[in-house]
C-alpha cells in the first residue's frame, strides 16, 4: 500500500466529447504541474495501472473500450471521471449516440466537476482516489480472509467481459515463465471468448460480486474437455482451482466417462492439481516455439 500511496500509475482514456478535459488532464503532467514529480505514472498498459481517469461522456463505440480497459486494471483499482461530460454526459447528454456518464457502464468512485475540470481539481480527485485504492486494498485482504464464503456457479453471457479480463491477468505470469508474450489466452479476443461461450459450459467463482476464478470446458462424445482454469493472482494457492475442476466435472452427464485437460509443460502448480484430482500425462507435443502441451486424463468414478 506504501508503494500505491507513494506513486499510483495511471491509465486515461478519453471516451468522447470535447477533448478540453483530456488536454487539462494532460497538462498535468506537464512541467507546470508535474505530477510525476510526486511519483504518478501515466502508463498505456491497464494491467499496470491503479487508477483509471476518463474523461468525456461515453457513447455507443467507446462503451466497450472503457469496459474492456476497466477489466483489464488488477484489483484494487479506482475510476476517476473527469468534467461534466465523464459526470453525466454533459453537454452531449441527449446526442442519439451517447450513453451518459462513464458510471453508465463501469462503477465510478471519484468524481471530479468542472467544464474543462482544472488541473488542480484533476490532482485533488488523485489523492481522493488514493483514499479510495487504499480502503479497497483493505477490503480485498477481508475478502481473501473470507473465501470460504465464494460461490461457484454457471457464468452468465454478460459475465465474458470480466472472465477474458480475469484470464488476461491470470495468465500474466506465464509470459515470463515461457518468455512467450504471444501465448493465446493471452490474445484471445472478446469475439472468440463469446463464441466459446456459446459452445461451452462456463464456470465462474464469485468473491464479493467479483469474478476471481473460471473454467471451461465441452463435451465431444465421450469425453469432457476442461480448460482454461484461472484464477487471479491475488486468490492463487487457495483452493479455488481445484474447486472449480471438480465442480465443473459434476456438471457433465453420466455418459462422459473420461475427462481431459492440457497445460505447459513448465506449469508445474497446474500439473500438480491436476495429478491431485486423479489426472495422469498421457502425451506431450510441441505447440508453440517456446511451449510444450502436456494433455492430461483421467476417468469417471
Ligand atoms: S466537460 Fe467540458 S471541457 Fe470537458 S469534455 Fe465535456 S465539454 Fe469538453
Amino acid at each position: 500500500m506504501l508503494g500505491f500511496r507513494k506513486s499510483p500509475w495511471i491509465i486515461h482514456y478519453d471516451a468522447s466529447s470535447c477533448n478540453g478535459c483530456d488536454i487539462e488532464t494532460l497538462a498535468c503532467l506537464t512541467p507546470l504541474y508535474d505530477v510525476e514529480r510526486l511519483g504518478v505514472i501515466n502508463t498505456g498498459n491497464p494491467k499496470h495501472a491503479d487508477i483509471f481517469i476518463v474523461t468525456g461522456a461515453v457513447n455507443e463505440q467507446s462503451a466497450e473500450v472503457v469496459r474492456n480497459i476497466y477489466h483489464q486494471l488488477p484489483e484494487p483499482k479506482v475510476v476517476m471521471s473527469v468534467g461534466i461530460c465523464a459526470a453525466s454526459g454533459g453537454i452531449f447528454r441527449e446526442c442519439y449516440n451517447v450513453a451518459g456518464g462513464v458510471d453508465s457502464v463501469i462503477p465510478v468512485d471519484v468524481y471530479v466537476p468542472g467544464c474543462a475540470a482544472r488541473p488542480e481539481a484533476i490532482i485533488d480527485g488523485v489523492v481522493q482516489a488514493l483514499q479510495v485504492l487504499e480502503t479497497k486494498q483493505r477490503a480485498m485482504k477481508s475478502a481473501t480472509d473470507s473465501i470460504d464464503q465464494a460461490l461457484y456457479q454457471r457464468a452468465e453471457k454478460r459475465d465474458v467481459p470480466e472472465i477474458l479480463a480475469l484470464q488476461k491477468i491470470a495468465y500474466q505470469s506465464d509470459t515470463e515463465l515461457y518468455g512467450d508474450e504471444g501465448l493465446p489466452p493471452l490474445e484471445q479476443t472478446l469475439q472468440e471468448i463469446q463464441t466459446e461461450f456459446d459452445r461451452m459450459i462456463f464456470l465462474k467463482t464469485v468473491v464479493n460480486g467479483k469474478i476471481v476464478g473460471s473454467i471451461r470446458g465441452y463435451a465431444d462424445g465421450a469425453t469432457a474437455h476442461i480448460n482454461r482454469c484461472v484464477v487471479h493472482p491475488y486468490f492463487q494457492r487457495r483452493g479455488i482451482g481445484r474447486r472449480l475442476l471438480t465442480e465443473i466435472e459434476k456438471i457433465f452427464p453420466p455418459e462422459i466417462r473420461r475427462f481431459e485437460t492440457f497445460t505447459g509443460h513448465k506449469s508445474k502448480r497446474n500439473l500438480f492439481i491436476y495429478e491431485k484430482l486423479g489426472y495422469q500425462v498421457f502425451k506431450t507435443e510441441p505447440f508453440l516455439p517456446t511451449v510444450q502441451r502436456v494433455y492430461m486424463q483421467k476417468d469417471r468414478t
